[in-house]
Formats: C-alpha cells, structure tokens, sequence
C-alpha cells in the first residue's frame, strides 16, 4: 500500500488505497499498473456520462484553445458559450431558457439560489431569503451549497459557519419520516413542504430545492409518483420559487434529459454539473425562466453572481460536443432501456441478508445495506459497510461510490451504482456479476 503521506496532493481518506489513473476508454479506467476497472459510477459520480477517450472531445478542446487561452467577461461574449446556451435551451423544458454558466455544482446552486432571491426582492417580495431543503441531500461543499444540503458527515464540522436554514423531511419511501406507507401516506413528505413555509410564514420564503433523485446522500432514492406535481402547486401556492438540483440528474442519466421531466413538472431554475461537460472539463450552469430574466430586463437589474472561469470558450467548446454526442447517439433513450434492464438486474441482490433495498430510475441505481432485513436496522457508523463493499468490488475491478447517513445523518450505508449511458447490457451483467461476489464477500465475513 502506498504510504499518503510521501505526498504533498492530500487523498480524500487515510484508510483507503488510491491506485494512480493512467488513461481511460469507453466505460473502462486503466490504472499505472494495466489494471482495468469498470467506471461504474461514472466519476465521483454521473460525471463522465459519454465514457473515456472520446475522439470529438479532444479535438474540440483542440481546436478552440488554439484559438485564445481566455476571454474577459467583463467586456466580451464568446461563440461557444452562446452556442452552449443556445443547445441547453433547445433541450431544456419548455419556457426555461436564459442560461448562466459557472464551473460546477456547488456553483450552479448557489447561483440559483442567488437569482431565486433577486427574482424575490424584484418582484416586490423583499422580505422573501429563507431556501427551505431537504434532509439526506446534498447540493454542494461550499458554505451556501452545504448550508441547504442535508448531509450530516459533510456538514457538521463546519456547522457554525452555515446558514441556519430549513430542512424538511425526504421523500424517501424505504426510510419513511412518517412511519407510513406509500400510497396510503398521503405523500406527508411533500405537504410537509407546505408545514414549513407556513411555519416561517411565506412571506419570509425565497425558494425550495430539491434533487429529483436523490444521488449522494440517499444512493438513487426516486420520489413517490405524485411528490414533485404536490410540490410544484405549494411552491405556486405560496410564490415559493423551486429550484431543481440536477447536477446529478441531468443529460440523460435517470432515463429523461433532465431528472425532474420523470413527473412532468417545470421547475423555475435547474442547477446543472457534471454530466454537462461529460467530467472532460469543469462546468456549471443554471437554466433559468425566461419569466426571470423578462423581470431583470425591465428592471434593468443585472445578474449579480459570476465567477473568473464563467462562461469559459474551451470549456463552453468541450460541452457542446458532449451534448451533441448524448443527441446523436441517442444516450437518453438508451439510458431509459439499459437502467430498466440493470434495475431489474439488481433486485435479484435483494436476495441477499445484506441488501435491504434497490431503487433508481435510469441509469441511475443505488443499494442500501442493512444489519437486519425485517427491522431495517443499519450497521453502525464504524463498520463502514458502504467501504467495505466499495473495497471489494475495487479489488475485482469494479468502482463503486459508497454512502453513509441514510437512516439519520449517521447511520445507513448505500452504494451509488451509475454508468456510462453508453454501457451495453453485457458490460451491465459483469456489473451485477462482480457486484454479487463483492456483496457476497462482506456477508461471508460478518454474518
Ligand atoms: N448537487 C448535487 C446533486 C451533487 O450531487 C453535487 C456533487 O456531488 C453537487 C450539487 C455539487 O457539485 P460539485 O461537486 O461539482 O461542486
């Protein structure tokens, strides 16, 4: 094992082992030493959604940093940004369609959050500041992003530095907050949402923001059918902006181009990350209502967030190849076939005494383990089951992306299973094979 501390780069954790990448092709990652694993989650995670060492995308990053190495924002546009903008209007619901880029996540939801609240104040609303979240979520590092994030390990050290913000219950069936039932609980999860605006009173309330599937700090948790339909009429109800958060989500990944057209409804803002520029480079954005930017155009009020690296040429460049390859290759639809076919494949796992649930939509999948089936009782925080998977499945070459806090911050540990959508089924079955014996493994040994 390498010893971390020959190394000025500090890892992301001093238990584990981090074999050096070397090069990459389709859904495969090549370590120094030739070994081949399975880019299983597609980054760190739903990141690199067309698969290693595509041809269009070296070719694009080289031909436009020919071009110029930067292009001052404060005086000049450049085409590839206004092409990106332009693509991500044409594939984004209908009515959103100014669009604001920044360099990733954390950026794109702190910046809708921002333009939440602008939007507030222009409209008369000043009093209008609080973002009610959720818990089990997560929305980014920085101190905004964290502060509406409800991910307890992420968060709790830096606790005295965040906002102090609302976080309602998720909607996360396996788990209920309300010891109920679906359908019979009435969707509590969601009318909860209406509890808490009326609580802080909706006048003092800006927005609501939401994963539609639960990526992170749930492992794949899809909502109840009707929750996003109920949450979308009391955010209409109480001039609540929603914001969904589809950093993960987006391009393709949960069988829709974005993760909130599963139910049908418009958000105001998408934040968007990851799988926009396919992890080949850094980007953000937002994807905003045109209704948003009429109001700031009549108000002559201008966008007050921005960032150095805002609305980069080369990267602008690198995305608009990656989003015209997930058209041309038809990856949004093939991501609603194969995760059907892989979520099916994975219930089998349910078989066993570790494996308390799977969900997912898309391409998108996650496992929840457990210490008892019937009672649902995690394993405790030490054991780090989640890891211990992870490790297993690492050492027969397959990557996983491991999750702790389901249960209450915590306890609860899940895995993130979401590959490239341009996997086959037959690369899906050395998926569940490996995923068996590793699954199988950790059994042998604890129970
Ligand atoms: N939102 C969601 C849903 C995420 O999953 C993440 C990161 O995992 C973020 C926001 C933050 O994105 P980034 O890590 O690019 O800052």
């Amino acid at each position: 094992m390498t010893e971390q501390s020959e190394f000025a780069l500090i890892f992301r954790d001093f238990e584990k082992e981090y074999p050096i990448i070397e090069h990459g092709e389709g859904i495969y990652l090549y370590d120094k030493d030739g070994k081949r694993y399975i880019d299983a989650t597609s980054g760190s995670a739903a990141v690199t959604n067309i698969g290693h060492g595509v041809e269009e995308i070296s070719q694009a990053i080289e031909t436009q940093s020919r071009k110029f190495a930067y292009c001052p924002s404060h005086c000049f546009v450049n085409r590839p940004a206004m092409e990106l903008a332009e693509l991500l209007a044409t594939i984004a619901p209908e009515g959103l369609n100014k669009i604001w880029l920044v360099s990733d996540g954390s950026e794109a939801t702190e910046a809708a959050v921002k333009l939440a609240r602008q939007y507030q104040v222009l409209k008369g609303y000043t009093s209008k500041s609080i973002i009610i979240s959720r818990w089990q979520s997560y929305h980014g590092a920085t101190l905004g992003a964290l502060s509406w994030s409800g991910i307890t390990t992420r968060r709790s050290i830096y606790h005295p530095l965040l906002k102090n913000t609302p976080h309602i219950a998720p909607a996360y069936c396996y788990r209920c907050y309300f010891n109920k039932t679906y359908p019979e609980c009435g969707i509590l999860c969601a009318s909860a949402l209406e509890k808490t605006i009326r609580q802080f009173g909706p006048e003092n309330v800006a927005a609501f923001i939401a994963e539609p599937v639960v990526g992170a700090a749930l492992g794949a948790a899809p909502p109840p059918e009707e929750y996003f339909q109920i949450i979308r009429e009391i955010c209409d109800k109480n001039d609540v902006m929603f914001i969904s958060d589809e950093v993960m989500t987006g391009f393709g990944r949960t069988g829709e181009m974005f993760g909130i057209n599963n139910w049908n409804v418009k958000p105001d803002i998408m934040a968007c990350a990851k799988g926009i520029s396919g992890g080949y480079v850094p980007l953000g954005a937002i994807i905003a209502d045109e209704k948003i930017f009429e109001l700031m155009k009549k108000k002559r009020s201008n966008i007050i967030t921005g960032h150095t690296y805002s609305a980069h040429h080369i990267i602008a460049a690198v995305s608009v190849a990656v989003i015209q390859y997930i058209l041309n290759k038809d990856l949004v639809a093939k991501s609603r076939k194969n995760g059907s076919y892989m979520l099916n494949q994975m219930k089998k796992f349910l078989e066993h005494p570790l494996v308390g649930d799977v969900r997912g939509k898309g391409l998108f999948a996650g496992i929840e383990f457990v210490e008892d089936k019937k009672t649902k009782r995690s394993f405790a925080p030490n054991k780090r089951i989640a890891n211990w998977i992870e490790t297993e499945a690492l050492k027969r070459g397959l990557i996983t992306y491991p999750g702790t806090g389901s249960v209450d911050g915590a306890m609860g540990d899940h895995i993130l299973i979401a590959p490239p959508l341009i996997i086959k089924q037959s690369e899906i079955d050395e998926i569940i094979s490996i995923l068996g014996e590793s699954i199988g493994e950790v059994e042998r040994q604890i129970f």
